[in-house]
């Protein structure tokens, strides 16, 4: 039997499903023959629509209005037999379309590097080992390793499970999970019942276990109903479609503009054909071809230039939003801390000591209270530590190698330095059943069996929740009862501690004769432990950064009202007065009375919050229409990931389940990483109105010289060709140059955008006005200067008053990339326009392919340029330096932005 031809793998038992996918349960396949497989079955991809080959690109670029336009214009210059004009028409149709080709490569280019950075490993058996491998590389035959947390990359068939719970609502609709074995299951099951397979695009909710991969790529379930994926995916982001519709109204304004031209340039005795050209390079010198492509290119940089700073934006319309973000939710551990989590006290019955622990020397030093390593409620702490824990840790020539969660790492490595072996308590008290950690509970527990104790429970977790669980103390040797009195003075010095910031942990046991199902209840406290985990270094000053900025930066976090208020304060998040609003008095949301929404909005640390709340949390900022930003790790944070403005998952810390469903992915887990995008997110909408603000005005400069020219029926006027030329060189790079732009000096100094705030608003409008009018002014005015003085007007020449209007026009154009910088009280010399390298670059490029249009004949000869004297050039290049002077000035006396 073939391994493709499985069907319906969930009706046989689980070793029959193995043999015919020729592959071995504990093994996996080899790595060679999972390659043979590969080519079979070709990638784990979801195809994302059709793929458009190159060719396609290529001739999607002569389809548009705007080589519409240009043929029908070289067309007509056949027609009346302009032959120079027609092929250069003819040529400036090919150019244009190998710029566009090339861009829109690029942006393709980009768009393939940022994905390939979000593809999520799988784990898998391959010779005998358990490996990480790319998703995308699983054949049928592979045996997957999935946990909780973990996104399921393909169809599989379960071989052995561990309270494995996956949720399906991706592709059921379901919303609960549902719970997975290996065993068979009759023919006619629906997908939502077959409890025996797991299936891409779910996730596992709970537990862990192995399962046979028997469909890849578009195979797979997922893969049948991809085409609602792809459309879900090709949805244009708000920014694109803002582009969209600002296009389509600007052909509109042209439409009417160039119909004005061609009535006034007939009335005023011009040639039809003449008339007929001009206003086609009118039209096309008017319509914004480039800006939706630019828009993405710039978009795609930013995205590039944000991953290598180590976040990862999954969607593009997340960068848009990132510059309008006003609130940012964030988590502690990790975020705002460094993670690196010890254990620094220890307290148990009637003794409190701060520890440091040492791992080379395998010592723990004791600051105060050494007698507590020899108290056998230490001992019990040491077996709890090792036993109620999932991570790995191990010390071998001098290299530490850890996995897990860094809290219980950091308990085994109590265990280490104390000389005793978690490997061996761990061999002498087998797992016998678990009750897993969740952010919900607060408590793990684990139930273990020992051949000469009998069973053993061993739990922790935070210390009020525990001490509920708690029905009796550990006082020497002695288990006592435990009186209110007692719990209290516990609650109280944890407390206490907490107030210092060490996260505390209360840690508990029980023996029991018999196997028990149901374990936490009547546990004995055998003490505390307290864990420090040091803010980040960098975190005050990015908080800083935010609250200029006008964001507001609140911490949601499972930890202790004390322990967050510490935090909080050392990163100057808080005030010492300020009041920490407590998981358990949050009531839901729909009870929420006027007061207690006054007193959510004012709090900026939020504590013993659970995932609901969470969700609570980016609901009721957004019903004040308030953009946010929330950050996440564990499998429940999905919810509030997914309705947050944008989701914010973390990289090293958090699950495939988070970063799946998130907008961005901080590699770092960095709190200074988010500010690092939403700066970056306001830079490239920033850098989008500066390319569309030059685009519109030169266009528009160049439309009001020929309808003044039109108009008033003056000797000189700009050529067609002469159009094309300067939009090809003073619009495509210029822009493109402007679209890399870093942040402007004062870019977090600024309030949020509003979400629904216009590319081109009011102020920009009048704007692009007033320059694009001074841009016309002082380039007829260098026609007139030369005119005048240079020539006596008597020797009045049509061709050199043209040849000055163009030179004028194309370096006024060049230099009023300057004017693109908007922040006012920057001197000229220090604006991001003026730093920006590729300005300069895309500068010299653009004079050079002037000034090669004067010096190469042929090229002279198209463009219709004669020589002229060195004084004359000195008009252009004063006339155009003016331009830049003006705008400067009405820029500086705040008469426009
Ligand atoms: P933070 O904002 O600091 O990242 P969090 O919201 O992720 O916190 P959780 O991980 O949900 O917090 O933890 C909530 C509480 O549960 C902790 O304060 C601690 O008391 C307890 N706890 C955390 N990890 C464990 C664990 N592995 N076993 C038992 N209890 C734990």
């Amino acid at each position: 039997m073939s391994i493709n031809d499985i069907k319906e793998p969930w009706v046989k038992d689980h070793l029959t499903i193995i043999e015919d996918l020729h592959t071995n349960a504990e093994s996996g396949l080899s790595s060679s023959e999972a390659k043979e497989r590969l080519e079979v079955s070709g990638y784990n991809r979801i195809e994302a629509g059709k793929k458009t080959s190159l060719f396609q690109v290529l001739i999607n670029q002569f389809v548009s209005p705007f080589v519409l336009l240009l043929a029908i214009a070289a067309g007509l210059s056949f027609f009346f037999k302009e032959w120079l004009d027609g092929i250069a028409i003819t040529a400036v149709i090919f150019i244009n379309a190998v710029i566009g080709f090339f861009m829109e490569f690029q942006a393709e280019r980009s768009m393939e590097a940022l994905k390939k950075l979000t593809t999520i490993p799988a784990r898998v058996m391959r010779n005998g080992k358990r490996e990480e491998v790319p998703s995308e590389e699983l054949v049928p035959g592979d045996i997957l390793f999935v946990e909780a947390g973990d996104m399921v990359t393909a169809d599989a068939r379960v071989i052995q499970s561990s309270q494995l719970q996956t949720n399906e609502s991706a592709l059921t609709g379901e919303s609960l999970p549902v719970e997975k074995n290996s065993l068979p299951l009759p023919s006619n099951v629906q997908l939502a019942e077959r409890i025996n397979m797991l299936y891409k695009g779910t996730f596992v909710a709970l537990g862990n276990g192995y399962a046979a991969v028997v469909n890849t790529g578009m195979s797979t379930e997922l893969g049948a109903i991809a085409t609602m994926v792809q459309q879900a995916q090709q949805a244009a982001t708000p920014l694109e479609k803002k582009i969209q519709s600002f296009s389509k109204k600007l052909i509109w304004i042209t439409v009417a503009l160039v119909i004005i031209v061609f009535i006034a340039g007939l009335l005023n005795g011009h040639e039809l054909v003449t008339m007929l050209e001009t206003s086609i390079a009118l039209a096309v010198a008017a319509i914004p071809e480039g800006l939706p492509i630019v828009a993405t290119l710039a978009l795609a940089f930013g995205m590039l230039r944000m991953a290598r700073h180590n976040v990862i934006v999954k969607k593009l319309s997340a960068v848009e939003t990132l510059g309008g973000t006003n609130v940012i939710c964030t988590d502690k551990t990790g975020t705002l801390t460094q993670n690196k989590i010890q254990v620094s006290f220890v307290q148990v019955n009637g003794a409190a000591s701060g520890i440091d622990v040492d791992i080379p020397g395998i010592s723990i030093r004791w600051m105060e209270n050494e007698s507590i390593s020899g108290q056998p409620a230490f001992e019990h702490l040491l077996r709890i530590a090792a036993l109620c824990n999932t991570a790995s840790y191990e010390f071998e020539n001098g290299i530490e190698k850890e996995s897990g969660d860094p809290l219980e790492t950091g308990l085994l490595k109590m265990v280490y330095a104390s000389g005793k072996s978690a490997q061996e308590y761990r061999h002498q008290f087998s797992k016998a059943d678990e009750i897993p950690f969740s952010s919900e509970a607060k408590v793990m527990a684990t139930l273990h069996h020992s051949s000469s104790q009998g069973y053993y429970i061993a739990a922790k977790g935070a210390v009020e929740e525990l001490l509920s669980h708690c029905t009796s103390v550990l006082e020497g040797n002695n288990i006592v009862r435990f009186t209110e009195e007692k719990k209290k003075q516990w609650l109280i010095a944890a407390e206490n501690r907490a107030q210092s910031g060490l996260r505390m942990l209360a840690f508990a046991f029980r023996n029991s004769k018999e196997k028990e199902k149901d374990f936490l209840h009547h546990l004995t406290l055998a003490g505390l432990i307290g864990f420090i985990d040091p803010p980040r270094p960098e975190v005050p000053a990015a908080i800083q950064e935010c609250k200029s900025a006008g964001i507001k930066v609140v911490m949601i976090t499972g930890d202790h009202p004390a322990t967050a208020q510490n935090i909080a304060q050392r990163l100057g998040l808080a005030n010492q007065d300020d009041k920490v609003v407590h998981g358990s008095s949050m009531k839901h949301f729909k009870d929420l009375t006027d007061d207690d929404k006054a007193k959510w909005l004012k709090a900026t640390v939020f504590a013993r919050v659970n995932p609901q709340q969470k969700l609570d949390l980016v609901t009721f900022y957004q019903e004040k229409k308030m953009v946010v930003g929330m950050t996440g790790d564990g499998v429940n944070d999905a919810p509030a990931l997914k309705k947050a403005d944008i989701g914010i998952a973390m990289g090293l810390r958090g699950t495939q389940v988070a970063q799946e469903v998130a907008d961005i992915v901080l590699k770092d887990d960095a709190f200074s990483s988010i500010v690092l995008a939403i700066r970056q997110g306001r830079a490239i909408f920033d850098n989008i109105r500066k390319f569309v603000v030059f685009l519109m005005s030169c266009n528009l400069s160049e439309l009001l010289i020929i309808a003044t020219a039109s108009v008033f029926n003056l000797h000189f006027q700009l050529f067609p060709l002469q159009i094309l030329f300067i939009n090809l060189v003073t619009d495509v790079l210029p822009a493109l140059a402007l679209g890399l732009t870093k942040a402007a000096p004062h870019i977090m100094q600024r309030k949020p955008y509003s979400p629904n705030i216009a590319i081109i608003d009011k102020k920009r409008w009048t704007a692009i006005f007033v320059y694009s009018t001074i841009m016309s002014i002082t380039t007829i005015g260098a026609v007139l200067t030369s005119h005048e003085w240079l020539h006596n007007a008597e020797r009045w020449s049509p061709e050199l008053c043209n040849n000055i209007l163009f030179y004028t026009l194309i370096f006024s154009q060049i230099l009023h990339v300057f004017n693109m910088s908007f922040e006012k009280g920057i001197s000229f010399f220090k604006t991001e326009v003026f730093r920006n390298k590729y300005v300069w670059i895309a500068i010299a490029i653009c004079i050079l392919i002037t000034m090669l249009s004067y010096w190469i004949i042929p090229l002279r000869k198209v463009l219709d340029v004669t020589i002229y004297s060195w004084q004359d050039w000195t008009v252009v290049v004063v006339f155009s330096v003016l331009s830049l002077i003006l705008i400067q000035f009405v820029k500086k006396m705040k008469w426009v932005l």
